[in-house]
């Protein structure tokens, strides 16, 4: 489809815009929201019991465009000013920031969060550094090395070995995945399960804001030897060429959309001369965090063409999606982004973690499947908190996620249930909680490998003891007196 013929089904209101802090909290109803270069727009939000049609949601991008803002750690006293966040809890978060990655930009800023609400405001709490994401020895001792204007080097030295402390890698991500290939080690690359690899381009390695819950933080800490990336992309090649079981190459980060367009191609063109490759997946919050990216940045229409051509050329994209709250969906540059990102053809699937004080109810759940199945985006995954970085103070037991996940499931209608989850991406693949039920008197966890290393593990059901506070794969004991939770796989 042409640019030209992306927004035909725009239409525009006279209808007089609500007080502004009225507008976040509706469900239904006629939405007015702030403008950020101009991405004023009225229409229907879409709620969980709404009916309106989603083509009537979106206005053609603003010809004066969005200018993207990052804010850092170097802003955030002026941005907790906003919040009226005491002086000690703002040092707190700064503290946390030096440690932890933390960035956002002006859409999230003056969009998506409900400054009223703040600091218990969900997209407050997915973006800005929360003080207790820190052990109370390593912030105490962070807050203190910052407030006596310790040295840079020390300063370093201390977040460093508080970093090694967090498991930066989880899940033998770089001890397991990384494949060799003629001798060499692809650093930058991941293959973990056979039909799919994963592909961390250097320029791909930020985002357009941070979620504080992130598994991939290490990434974004600038200490290169925690760093996966590669800019290689004909060892990529070379390597897909050899194993032509591998049809699927996901690029991420990081974002890949944070990449402009011209680089992405370089990537993307160089995979489409690979002819086992079926599809190209896209990982990215683009649509959440800046969905501007689609709309009025320089290069979109380019983004969108690369989209165009790749499945011009008989493959399926696909770009998954990570979206958190369905708060992030009520914007009109985010309707309108996920309405061009289609009518290219790529096919958006959502995914994300539940996380504790962010999206730990069932309701925001079961709202956020039925908005995105109504904006034509796939509910793929609901994640389980990995562990790694501040799992401990976001992650939700195994016993709740599942119970947040079947009261959800329940409420949505069929076609929102494509997802799955609660799903833990571990070590030997994506365990999927499937019940909690009672055999032969007790109480068991029942569980089955979505994905594995082992294909032969695919879908065979295994149990475990059911324990109300564990919140990870490694956390479990075998049931029935078993030694083994599965004989013979490794879950560490
Ligand atoms: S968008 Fe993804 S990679 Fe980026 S900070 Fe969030 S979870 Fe991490």
């Amino acid at each position: 489809m042409s640019s030209k013929n992306r927004d035909r089904h725009v239409h525009t209101t006279t209808a007089e815009p609500p007080r502004q802090d009225t507008i976040r909290r509706s469900v239904e109803g006629v939405l007015w929201l702030p403008m950020i270069g101009g991405y004023r727009r009225a229409g229907r939000l879409a709620g969980a019991s709404g009916g309106h049609n989603v083509e009537d949601l979106a206005l053609p991008p603003d010809p004066r465009g969005s200018k993207f803002r990052a804010f850092t750690s170097r802003d955030l006293a002026e941005l907790t000013a906003r919040g009226r966040i005491p002086a000690r809890q703002s040092q707190a978060m700064a503290a946390v920031a030096a440690v932890l990655p933390f960035r956002t930009n002006n859409y999230v800023v003056d969009e998506l969060i409900d400054w009223s609400a703040v600091p218990d405001d969900p997209i407050f709490r997915l973006t800005f550094p929360q003080p207790d994401m820190l052990e109370p020895g390593d912030l105490n001792r962070t807050v203190d090395l910052i407030g006596r204007n310790a040295s840079s080097a020390e300063v370093r030295r201390a977040v460093h070995e508080i970093r090694m402390r967090l498991n930066p890698h989880p899940d033998g991500q770089v001890d397991l995945n990384t494949p060799v290939h003629n001798g060499r080690h692809l650093v930058g690359v991941q293959h973990k399960y056979p039909q799919t690899v994963l592909v961390f381009p250097s320029q791909g390695q930020s985002c357009h804001a941070y979620c504080t819950y992130c598994f991939r933080w290490a990434q974004f800490v600038g200490e290169p030897d925690l760093r996966m990336a590669t800019n290689d992309i004909d060892a990529v090649v070379g390597y897909l060429r050899d194993h032509p079981e591998v049809t699927n190459v996901l690029i991420t980060g990081g974002d890949a959309l944070v990449m402009s367009a011209g680089v992405l191609r370089r990537y993307v063109d160089a995979l489409l001369t690979v002819d086992t490759i079926e599809t190209i997946r896209f990982g990215t919050k683009a649509l959440s965090y800046w969905p501007y990216r689609l709309l009025t940045d320089r290069d979109a229409e380019d983004l969108l063409r690369l989209f165009d051509e790749v499945i011009a050329r008989g493959r399926h994209v696909a770009v998954m999606a990570h979206f958190s709250h369905p708060r992030e969906l009520t914007t009109g540059a985010v309707q309108a982004a996920i309405r061009r990102m289609r009518s290219t053809g790529a096919v958006i699937r959502c995914q994300a973690p539940l996380i504790r004080g962010i999206n730990d109810q069932a309701e925001t759940w079961a709202e956020l499947w039925t908005v995105t199945s109504r904006l034509g985006a796939i509910p793929y995954y609901m994640f389980v908190e990995r562990d790694t970085g501040p799992q401990d103070y976001f992650s939700v037991p195994l016993a709740r996620c599942y119970e947040i996940f079947r009261a959800a499931y329940a409420q949505v209608a069929g076609l929102a249930r494509t997802v799955r989850g609660p799903v833990m991406s571990a070590t030997p693949g994506k365990v999927c909680i499937d019940g909690i039920t009672e055999v032969n008197g007790e109480r068991v966890f029942v569980l089955h490998f979505i994905q594995a290393r082992g294909p032969e593990l695919v879908g065979r059901p295994f149990f475990a003891q059911f324990d109300p506070d564990a919140t990870w794969l490694t956390d479990l004991k075998p049931a029935f007196g078993a030694t083994q939770l599965l004989p013979g796989v490794q879950f560490v």
